[in-house]
């Protein structure tokens, strides 16, 4: 069983631990996997900062910075 990482490789011992597990949060959260809404594919993703696309069929919607959906992420 894959042990999930507790931090990314990339920040090394800089601005400390609370920072880089806020930082490994949001980078998981950006790279995980979607579902496109309209055609199923998996190459949903953010085209930028609270614009996400499917790079599929082109389908195109607006959302938070760092995930599709703008719930508040402490
Ligand atoms: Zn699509």
């Amino acid at each position: 069983m894959a042990k999930k990482k507790e931090s990314l490789k990339g920040l090394g011992a800089k601005y400390g631990s609370t920072l880089r597990k806020r930082y490994t949060r949001v980078y998981v959260t950006l790279k995980s996997k979607r579902e496109c809404p309209s055609c199923s594919s998996k190459r949903f993703r953010r085209k930028a900062s609270g614009i996400w696309r499917c790079f599929r069929c082109g389908y195109t919607v607006a959302g938070g910075a760092y995930d599709v959906s703008q719930e508040a992420r402490q």
